[in-house]
């Protein structure tokens, strides 16, 4: 009999696709693969296309795995419970995911947000080896953020601890996906920095390539490449969305002394257009016994694994410490 290689099976759900993968604990990805979410379907339906795909490839597969466990990230997951709650993007209302998933498989499986599974993944298999204090920020449509204190991600009383997104950074400021008002990724995100540059063409008279893009179609990819070009509008878009940024993870740093902080996304790939202001104002902000002490650091997960590397270390996490495998 050919000898079994141990992994976890990652998944990550996202509101238009989700990735699942089988990972082992040197982070070595054997497949991944995305399929559609269908937010719109019950999740039930999900997970029987997903485990009906799984099949088919470990048939497939020369090798054989044992599939030790299975570790989920999706929007407002909730360690705790096991559920989800009302996740913004797919309309499961809330449900017990973990109970779902065991209809279908009987190994143990655990869920949280996807940035608490990133912060995870960072830790185990990223930038954050060997870490016992830093923030993972995760800069997408929203801003996400795993706070990992001791070696262990915060989760709070109910779960849901690490919501740096919707921390309010202008009182009355922008409209935010929450229903409130300012919050951090009404300016820190993908349409945060459009939003940005939208006011700033409209309150001057700066000359910018952007001027020619309706908003809709405007991205954050599409200002990162006019700040290459030397765009000044795209430039300063930048600037204030970095020292936003920074001002925040000043005041967090006060809560959690962290040894770094790791940005993670698409927003992260801007490289020094936004962690250059992000960390100058951080410095100008903190509190002096904390100058220079924290890291910015760009993650070291690859993007396209990072999910899946995540929601694997999620599990990967549960069986070492509770299993003691
Ligand atoms: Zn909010």
């Amino acid at each position: 009999m050919k000898n079994s290689i141990e992994v976890v099976l990652g998944i990550d759900i996202g509101g238009t696709n989700t990735k699942f993968g089988l990972v082992d604990r040197e982070a070595k990805v054997y497949f991944s693969e995305s399929i559609s979410t269908r937010a719109k379907k019950p999740a039930q339906e999900l997970f029987s296309r997903l485990f009906t795909r799984l099949d088919e490839i470990l048939i497939a597969r020369s090798e054989h795995f044992e599939i030790k466990g299975i570790g989920v990230g999706a929007p407002n997951g909730n360690y705790f419970t096991g559920g989800i709650e009302n996740p913004p993007n797919l309309s499961w209302g809330t449900i017990n995911l973990v109970d779902i998933i065991h209809t279908f498989r009987k190994e143990p499986a655990v869920l949280t947000n996807d940035a608490n599974a990133a912060a995870l993944g960072e830790m185990k298999f990223g930038a954050a080896r060997g870490m016992k204090n830093f923030i993972e920020i995760t800069l997408g449509t929203g801003l996400g953020s795993g706070i990992v204190v001791n070696g262990q991600v915060v989760y709070g009383h109910d779960g849901f601890a690490g919501e740096m997104g919707h921390i309010i950074v202008e009182r009355n400021g922008r409209l935010c996906g929450c229903g409130r008002r300012g919050c951090l990724e009404a300016y820190v995100s993908a349409p945060g920095i459009c939003r940005t540059v939208a006011e700033l063409m409209a309150d001057t008279n700066t000359d910018s390539e952007l001027r020619q893009i309706p908003f809709n179609q405007l991205s954050s990819k599409i200002i990162y490449q006019a700040a290459e070009k030397g765009d000044m509008v795209a430039l300063q878009a930048f600037e204030v969305t970095g020292k936003i940024l920074g001002e925040a993870l000043a005041d967090a740093v006060a809560y959690f002394s962290p040894e770094a902080v790791i940005l993670f996304g698409g927003l992260a790939e801007a490289g020094d257009f936004i962690f250059k202001p992000a960390k100058e104002n951080l410095e100008n902000n903190v509190l002096k016994l904390f100058s220079n002490k924290v890291r910015l650091m760009p993650s070291g997960l690859s993007h396209g694994e990072a999910a899946v590397l995540g929601a694997a270390a999620l599990m990967w996490n549960e069986l070492n410490h509770k299993v003691g495998c």
